[in-house]
């Protein structure tokens, strides 16, 4: 069986960095916000090129925290994309804005820039850019668009740690930035954990006060908050691996070009290869056609697919009410038909990528 991903061979390459880590927290008898949490927050701000970094409980949370440190709420609009993880447009009605969603462009399946212009009104706060499968948003033409109209820019890279965008990480280009460190992540923890980058020292103040009770002094709450704090366990542990995440992103990216190497020539579309951006493959994702086909072929071979996502946001049932679409959203809807995940990890081995790539060449000649 080839697996989509696997946690466990990456808790095993990481294994004595990971246990050494637990080892001292356990030992240091301090297990919330403590040293682990502070120095995976400055290392990981170091590492993205943003000055401040407060971490949180997961990646949903990241975005909650960012969208309420940028006054966000009820009676306000958040654009973004309806193309994404759930929890991007959860995050948004969580704080009481509403999503408007719009279309992504075919060219790199992130927000098109184009379509902001339309889905602009005076309750416009913030744009949302998700790098979605690891590939950067077209950051350049959503700024103009933010800058015109004086809105902050937030970045969901919980699927692009480390992407460049014209040389420089993704993360480090809006106002605030998102990360999730979910497991299967490309910096994943053993179990939840999120972050929140930002540039501006004030509202990195609001970010930590937001994060536990708003308490800037303990038992006296300054603002409303909430609880979500990345906790000692987890930080050390990505501390541990943050040093190996450059490596894991450029094994992706080996796998992602032996892929295209093994694929071309099919008659199905490969990922987006976008001059000036370096993607890092979260997800490496095939458009074709006969999807389900593929899938159940695959299956029957032993390997695991996914499909992300098979329902656009804007067509599930919680955010009918909440929501407001300015256009159609042709584009979204033709890639939750078509698109296909294959194995991607970093320790997936080669001859196993082979192995895919020969299982849908078969399909295709069947
Ligand atoms: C995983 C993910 C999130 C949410 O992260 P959690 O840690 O699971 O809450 C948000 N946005 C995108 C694009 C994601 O892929």
């Amino acid at each position: 069986m080839i697996p989509f991903v696997s946690p466990l061979a990456q808790y095993q390459a990481h294994r004595s960095e990971i246990r050494a880590a637990i080892d001292r927290v356990l030992d240091s008898g301090w297990y919330i916000l403590g040293e682990s949490v502070s120095q995976f927050e400055h290392a990981f701000a170091d590492w993205t090129g943003m000055p401040h970094a407060v971490g949180v409980g997961n990646g949903t949370d990241s975005l909650v925290l960012a969208l309420l440190a940028a006054g966000v709420g009820p009676g306000d609009e958040v654009i973004t994309v309806s193309h994404t993880a759930v929890a991007t447009v959860s995050a948004v009605a969580t704080t009481g804005a509403t999503p408007v969603l719009v279309d992504v462009c075919p060219q790199r399946y992130t927000l098109a820039p184009a379509l902001l212009e339309a889905a602009y009104s005076p309750r416009t706060k913030a744009v949302i850019a998700v790098h979605l499968y690891g590939q950067p948003a077209d950051l350049a033409a959503i700024q103009t668009f933010t800058q015109r109209h004086g809105l902050l820019l937030i970045e969901d890279c919980a699927q692009a740690h480390g992407a460049r965008w014209q040389g420089q990480r993704v993360g480090s280009v809006g106002d605030l930035s998102c990360f999730s460190f979910y497991p299967t992540k490309n910096l994943g923890a053993i179990g939840d954990g999120g972050l929140v980058a930002c540039r501006d020292p004030q509202r990195f103040e609001r970010l930590q006060l937001l994060r536990q009770y708003g308490w800037k002094q303990r038992y006296i709450s300054d603002m409303h908050g909430l609880n979500t704090r990345l906790d000692e366990l987890q930080a050390a542990i990505l501390l541990a691996k943050l040093p190996c995440l450059d490596a894991d992103n450029a094994a992706r990216r080996a796998r992602a070009q032996r892929y295209r190497e093994r694929l071309q020539g099919l008659p199905l579309q490969l990922p987006p290869d976008v001059a000036d951006c370096e993607a890092v493959y979260h997800l490496f994702v095939i458009q074709l056609d006969d999807r389900d086909g593929l899938q159940a072929a695959l299956k029957e071979a032993g390997i695991q697919s996914l499909v992300h996502y098979p329902v656009p946001v804007h067509q599930q049932p919680a955010y009918q009410a909440t929501q407001r679409l300015p256009q159609p959203l042709p584009v979204t809807e033709r890639l939750a038909r078509r698109v296909l995940s294959l194995p991607m990890f970093p320790e997936l081995p080669l001859e196993q990528v082979d192995e895919v790539a020969d299982a849908i060449h078969r399909f295709f000649a069947a």
